[in-house]
């Protein structure tokens, strides 16, 4: 704090200094130090925000006082959380008059509403639908809540027999020139953002922003084979432009719900089912559910777990095309856990048999080390 320089030396002016002696020294500062205008300059960004802090501080009546009467300890609390805080009043309408800052600070309301047309925003809905419905496509009713234009006006913004008024800033120019030391800088008018046009009197259905907030019932046919990611746009649904400006777009985003009985790859599907021992090992014609429904599959004796077997045609359609994937169906053998007397005794009868197939293979095996 004892090194803080005195604010009018920094803003280089007399103690008795005018509101607009002031604000022009200001201004001056603010240009020549622009943190815009010397990138990765530290000196000069410590100076603007110096002249800021300065500015912030005798720019405001009451603080002012406070200044002349107590220095920089009547104003600490308020001067060191100043840059870029609350009550920071005049800076950013200044800076938007200098450096056209009046988008980011949204400057609206001062001295009339601007009348640019703007493109209306891009609207994202993310609709969740099952494997089922991606698999037939399906006609989906969406409420979506978003500005439309104003019919009271027409989206322009204006009170109906009214008519937005030559800008007086810029005298309907659109621009605006001032001096700055020995050079004339020329830039777009902040106050009707180089339109020329002010709304003097807004619609009071839109408050003059040319767009309301409804909501809207929009049918999407959704094509069949559609999958997570996959996005539809639908051209000039999306938020109404500001001011009667064009539309912007709906984007419908599919998520696909994970199913219980099928993965999907593409346009292929991927299910398990179960078999017993005994159609494992004779083979069997078995029943395999499918997404419509139900389908056969034969598998040949000696069907190993984790074998995959194909089933034409009953994968997921392509999208925009002919014709389907399939599905793989994986075969995985259930060991029985309970088993009544009879089967107990067929399994044993069983074990028996297989034991002594097992030491002849391990046998032969051995033979074949030995000899082959
Ligand atoms: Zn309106
Ligand atoms: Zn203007």
């Amino acid at each position: 704090m004892a090194s803080k320089r005195d604010y009018y030396e920094i803003l280089g002016v007399g103690r008795t200094a005018s509101e607009q002696e002031l604000k022009s020294a200001y201004r001056r500062l603010a240009h020549q130090h622009h943190p815009d205008k010397n990138q990765g300059d530290a000196h000069a960004e410590e100076k603007f925000k110096e002249a800021a802090e300065a500015y912030a501080v005798l720019s405001d009546t009451e603080q002012r006082s406070r200044y002349d009467r107590f220095g920089h300890a009547g104003v600490s609390s308020s001067a060191g959380a100043a840059w870029g805080a609350p009550g920071f009043g005049g800076i950013e309408d200044i800076l938007g008059d200098l450096f056209g800052f009046g988008d980011v600070f949204n400057a609206a309301g001062r001295g009339g509403r601007r009348t640019t047309q703007q493109r209306g925003a891009d609207l994202r809905y993310d609709l969740e639908i099952s494997l089922e419905q991606a698999a037939t496509g399906l006609t989906a009713q969406l409420r979506i809540p978003k500005l439309e234009r104003c019919e009271t006006c027409n989206g322009a913004g204006s009170a109906p027999g009214t008519r937005p008024e030559t800008c007086q800033t810029c005298a309907g120019a659109g621009q605006v020139r001032f001096q700055q030391g020995f050079f004339s800088v020329s830039r777009t008018c902040g106050n009707c953002r180089g339109t020329g046009q002010v709304i003097t009197s807004p619609c009071t259905d839109c408050r003059g922003q040319g767009r309301v907030e409804r909501e809207k019932q929009i049918e999407v046919k959704i094509p069949a084979g559609v999958e997570t990611g996959s996005r539809l746009r639908l051209q000039n649904e999306g938020e109404s432009g500001a001011y009667g400006g064009p539309p912007g777009d709906l984007y419908v985003v599919i998520h696909v719900a994970e199913h219980d009985l099928f993965e999907r790859q593409g346009n292929n599907l991927y299910s398990s089912v179960p078999v017993t021992f005994a159609q494992a090992a004779l083979g069997a014609e078995i029943i395999v559910k499918t997404l419509n429904g139900e389908d056969s599959l034969k598998i040949p004796a000696g069907t190993q777990t984790g074998t995959v077997f194909r089933v034409r045609g009953q994968g997921m359609p392509v999208l925009g095309g002919r014709g389907r994937g399939d599905l793989f169906v994986s075969v995985s053998v259930v060991t029985p856990t309970m088993l009544t007397r009879e089967q107990r005794k067929l399994l044993e009868q069983l074990e028996r048999i297989e034991t002594k197939d097992l030491e002849d293979k391990k046998l032969s095996e051995k033979v074949r080390d030995i000899f082959g």
